[in-house]
């Protein structure tokens, strides 16, 4: 049978946009490679999925090209999808920076985009591998359940980040095979790995969570940083990861909401007797106080440090850098960064420059979102405003 258009993954994206173009009276046909769909929005969000957020801007995304992602973002938002999801009553709640979240589980979030694909008459078969494409007329796709044709060609692969989910590089490979540029990719939204002295100290750390402002280069974030036993993680770590280039030293302020040094000074004349890792303890993990004062100085009543020396510690725990040796990758990474450049796409329809019929849209492109429910948004724009065309 011959389909108007055949959309190669069943993830966000390729369901937005099925449903999408369903519903304008087009002859649909999903393909993916696992055995189910939607496999990482169910992941997503430990298990409640963030599905948008509240504050949707182009700032919150990383691209060669920053305004490639401001046409979709605009016809299709936040409130776009939010207002789909309430016609199904879904139960959600709002988290800190307007971050969306399912109040019971992620499947609700695929039930809806399913209940969507089959209202708008989609069909979707999944354990189907797209080995190979070829274009004529139209496009004939060599698949692990046969051969299927199609007019038109949407690809929403997405990106390399967890394998085990079906991730595949595929959308890049047949981007190229059509000529079309894709920047380089890399492990982004991902956890941290530290070498030698320092990968023993947050093994030792591991487990220890902390509010902390983290910077690179171009920016800053403040929220939560875990340690591991391999380095460090936790949303703010995750989040200045999309910003960081291997080989970059990071600053952390374990101490962000005020001047360390300002406050032990006041401590010393107010001639506060209490050893300094007691007092800092009232605000700071305890081991981490240890040990950060084991390196670089020394624990004795606050009323006996120097200036020089409170200047010292204050340095080390409100400005501490490190270069880390790199990331945990692709296993562990939420998202990958670059993919197909946006100059080969055009922003309103998401169809190639340069080969007709053929569309791209969600994370195999190169627009990658920061923490907080902006990467399913762009997966729901894209697909959305791809849907209006294929
Ligand atoms: C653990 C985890 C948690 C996350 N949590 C959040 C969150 O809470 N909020 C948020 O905004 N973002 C989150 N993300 C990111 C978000 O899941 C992705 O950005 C989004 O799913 C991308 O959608 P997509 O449709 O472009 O690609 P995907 O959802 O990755 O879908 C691509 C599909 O293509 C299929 N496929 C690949 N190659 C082939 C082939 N050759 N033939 C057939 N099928 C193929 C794959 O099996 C897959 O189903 C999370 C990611 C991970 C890994």
């Amino acid at each position: 049978m011959k389909y108007d258009c055949i959309i190669i993954g069943a993830g966000a994206s390729g369901l937005m946009a099925a449903a999408t173009a369903g519903y304008r009276g087009r002859k649909i046909l999903v393909l993916d490679s696992a055995n189910k769909v939607g496999k990482k929005i169910l992941m997503s969000g430990g298990g409640r999925c963030n599905f948008t957020n509240y504050y949707v801007e182009p700032e919150s995304y990383t691209s060669n090209n920053p305004h490639f992602c401001k046409s979709a973002l605009s016809r299709y938002t936040s409130y776009d999808f939010i207002e789909m999801v309430s016609k199904y009553k879904l139960e959600y709640h709002e988290r800190a920076n307007g971050q969306l979240f399912c109040d019971n589980r992620s499947n609700d979030i695929l039930d809806i985009l399913l209940s969507e694909c089959e209202k708008a008459d989609v069909k979707i078969i999944t354990n189907c591998k797209v080995d190979r494409v070829e274009k004529n007329d139209g496009f004939i796709l060599d698949t692990t359940s046969g051969q299927f044709t199609c007019d038109s060609l949407l690809v929403a692969t997405g990106g390399l980040s967890i394998p085990i989910l079906g991730a595949t590089g595929f959308g890049y490979q047949l981007a190229k095979q059509f000529g079309l540029r894709v920047t380089a990719t890399h492990a982004a939204l991902v956890p941290y790995t530290f070498s030698g002295k320092w990968l023993d100290i947050t093994k030792n750390l591991s487990g220890i969570s902390m509010e902390v402002e983290i910077s690179t280069n171009s920016t800053s974030f403040q929220g939560p940083l875990l340690f591991t036993h391999r380095g460090i993680s936790g949303p703010a770590v995750l989040q200045s990861s999309n910003y960081w280039k291997l080989g970059e030293e990071i600053t952390i302020n374990f101490f962000p909401t005020q001047s360390l040094e300002g406050t032990i000074q006041k401590w010393r004349e107010e001639g506060k007797k209490r050893k300094l890792s007691n007092l800092l303890a009232e605000e700071l993990p305890k081991q981490f106080v240890n040990t950060w004062l084991q390196l670089f100085g020394e624990d004795k009543p606050a009323n006996q440090y120097s200036d020089k020396e409170i200047k010292l510690i204050a340095e080390q725990f409100q400005q501490w850098k490190i270069t880390p040796a790199g990331t945990e990758g692709y296993r562990k990474a939420e998202v990958t960064q670059g993919g197909i450049d946006t100059d080969e796409i055009s922003s309103k329809t998401f169809e190639a420059q340069k080969v007709s019929n053929l569309f791209f849209t969600g994370e195999v492109l190169d627009v990658t979102g920061q923490l907080g429910g902006f990467n399913f948004q762009w997966a729901w724009s894209s697909g959305y405003c791809a849907g209006q065309y294929i």
